[in-house]
């Protein structure tokens, strides 16, 4: 069903009056973790500042370590709708199970799915059958059909807004976070009419080569861009190390609107 050949014209997701995926590249940016009031209002309203039309933050973290900060929770979801109205922004964020899908769905425009959950059989079937668009992340060891598979269990149940984020996946290479596989755009835009973004800062994980990767994502055909982004990266209790600041974060959007404008 996610196939080109099943449906030739791209599909373009409708947030809420807001396009994801189309012509217009969708800019999705926040901090990795929502910390506290001051720190996500301040993140929000710098990226709206540029242009983004999506404030990404985390609730629900799935951290690799227990021992290291989990998300804030209701709370954050809370302070997440608090930033949309104060913005507009869009509210993307991530659910990690079936128990609390009813909660974060109650709160996000956009559910994001992390790339440890990639295969959560379970919970992609629990996707199928709601009406939200959904951020589907890729597994870090997960091939490009294997992915595909993932769309297919949700927009066969009846749930068709989809869209699916490149993040990195894990290669022999140690000193980037992951390897950021832009291979998959090219592909999945010929392979596929769901939108396809492309998560910069997860994908290298150093936030001096953030823009880079970020510019290389548009470049190769990207609908979108996903990056971190917090007021001070180095007071971040999650992924501090590949956030970009407003200023970074300014710089990167005027670049890549020329690149977009330019493709
Ligand atoms: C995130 O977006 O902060 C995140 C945890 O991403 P991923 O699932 O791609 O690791
Ligand atoms: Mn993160």
């Amino acid at each position: 069903l996610v196939s080109r050949e099943v449906k030739e014209e791209d599909t373009v997701i409708d947030v809420g009056g807001v396009p994801l995926g189309g012509s217009a590249l969708t800019v999705m940016a926040g901090p990795c973790s929502v910390e506290s009031k001051e720190q996500l209002l301040a993140a929000a309203h710098a990226v709206k500042k540029t242009g983004a039309r999506f404030l990404r933050g985390g609730a629900f973290k799935p951290r690799t370590s227990p021992y290291e900060f989990q998300g804030l929770g209701e709370e954050a979801l809370k302070l997440l709708a608090l930033a949309r109205e104060e913005t507009g922004l869009k509210v993307v964020t991530e659910v990690m199970d079936v128990e609390t899908l009813p909660m974060v769905a109650d709160y996000a425009d956009v559910l994001q799915i992390g790339a440890r959950n990639m295969q959560n059989y379970s919970l992609l079937k629990y996707l199928g059958t709601i009406r939200k668009p959904i951020l589907l992340k890729r597994g870090p060891s997960a091939t490009i059909k294997e992915w595909l598979m993932a769309a297919e269990y949700i927009v066969s149940r009846g749930n068709y807004q989809v869209a699916l984020c490149e993040r990195g996946i894990r290669t022999f290479e140690t000193m980037t976070r992951n390897t950021l596989d832009l291979n998959a755009v090219p592909l999945l835009k010929a392979l596929t009419h769901l939108p396809v973004i492309v998560d910069p800062s997860h994908g290298i994980g150093l936030r001096a080569h953030v823009a880079a990767m970020a510019r290389a994502g548009v470049a190769a055909g990207a609908d979108g861009i996903i990056v971190e982004v917090h007021p001070r990266p180095e007071k971040a209790l999650s992924d501090g190390q590949q956030s970009l600041t407003p200023a970074e974060f300014d710089e990167l959007m005027r670049q890549v609107r020329v690149i977009a404008g330019a493709i």
